[in-house]
């Protein structure tokens, strides 16, 4: 058996083709291929405008750039996820407020944010954390009575819907990655989606040195970034882009055989609440308080399984325990359960029925 790593990309020999087809005309920076990609994204989503960038974090660093939230503000973020969610906010120089997520899908616990609104927030960040949408018209709802902003990190959920209506579409700026880690990836990338024609036009000229058309002459109307995906990157994606669907719908069938053969008492197994599909970007099991995640992770290294925590408690991390000094397990007890007892293991396009009942088999024996 050989060793089943936690992640493993799947790149065609046709995706490879489009890439080099694009080195080879040595047109290699934003392009055709990003414009291709933005239009099929828009397409995909239903969401008017579509921005590719460099990576998934640039996405909101731009989104948070673009309301102008900095200083003295407040953004409500989830305390368990990826550290790239409050990071941004960090960096804008605003002030991330956690709040903690549900037990059962992992998602910001919608109805814990009312209370945490002040005068100075000014948006919520709400994650859909490993392939589910958190309750996106609940907070779309409350974001709207409180006339904050709303951001979507959909990261890993590109494909994944509340009742019908895909991710990426509720909020003022949606948010996603092309990490090899995530469904489709360009090695490092990301898509911004905004129904707002200005925030899009916005996004377009801070990715681009803050350039802009006045007067039909370039002007630098902006002190920008340099946040522009390549265009052999966004070839690579675009092909990538047509089965998506079949990507989603092939871990969907893996995830059934997870459901159906891990019988162990000691793990549970995710949840798929009503109106939610599952895109699958991890699946995400929680092990019980007599099994030690850590030696798990090496005991199933042992046995050719690759396998890592899920997500991280955020303000439990150096950085913010020490600039905010939140008692997480009082504050985020959720959170620090998932982080300390989560176990992320294999689904990818590259796995057959088979691995997964090896792994299940494993699983079992815990
Ligand atoms: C992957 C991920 C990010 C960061 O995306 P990058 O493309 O790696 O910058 C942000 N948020 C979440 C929830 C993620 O899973």
């Amino acid at each position: 058996m050989d060793f089943i790593p936690l992640a493993r990309p799947d790149i065609t020999p046709e995706d490879i083709a489009a890439a080099e087809k694009v080195l080879l005309s040595g047109m290699l920076v934003q392009g055709l291929n990003v414009e291709k990609l933005e239009k099929n994204i828009s397409e995909f989503t239903g969401c008017k405008h579509t921005v590719a960038v460099s990576n998934g974090t640039a996405t909101m660093h731009l989104a948070l750039t673009v309301l102008e939230i900095g200083k003295g503000d407040e953004v409500i973020v989830p305390a368990f996820s990826y550290v790239a969610t409050a990071n941004v906010v960090e960096l804008v120089g605003a002030k991330p407020v956690f709040i903690d997520i549900e037990p059962d899908t992992f998602n910001i616990n919608a109805s814990e944010i009312e209370k945490h609104i002040t005068k100075n927030t000014k948006a919520i960040i709400a994650v859909h954390e490993f392939g589910m949408a958190c309750d996106i018209e609940k907070i779309a709802s409350i974001a709207k009575n409180y006339n904050i902003y709303l951001i979507e990190d959909a990261a890993c959920a590109l494909g994944a819907m509340q009742n019908g209506k895909y991710v990426g579409t509720f909020g003022d700026f949606g948010s996603f990655s092309l990490h090899p880690r995530k469904a489709i990836s360009s090695g490092e990338g990301g898509l911004v989606t905004t129904r707002n024609s200005d925030f899009a036009k916005r996004v377009k000229i801070l990715r681009n040195h803050g350039i802009d058309m006045v007067d039909e002459k370039i002007e630098f109307v902006a002190a920008g970034f340099n946040y522009r995906l390549t265009d052999f990157q966004a070839a690579l994606v675009n092909n990538q882009l047509k089965r998506l669907e079949q990507i989603i719908a092939f871990k969907q069938k893996l995830a059934l055989v997870y459901f159906d053969q891990v019988k162990n008492k000691k793990i549970t197994l995710p949840f798929i609440s009503h109106g939610m599909n599952h895109t699958w970007q991890s699946f995400h099991i929680m092990l019980d308080e007599s099994i030690d995640r850590d030696k798990t992770i090496g005991l199933l290294k042992e046995k050719n399984i690759g396998t890592n925590y899920g997500a991280q408690c955020i303000p439990f991390q150096k950085y913010y325990r020490d600039k905010y000094a939140i008692d997480c397990l009082k504050n985020f007890p959720v959170a620090m359960k998932a982080y300390t007892k989560g176990l992320a293991i294999p689904i990818y396009e590259r796995l057959t029925e088979d691995n997964i009942s090896y792994i299940a088999s494993q699983l079992n024996t815990l």
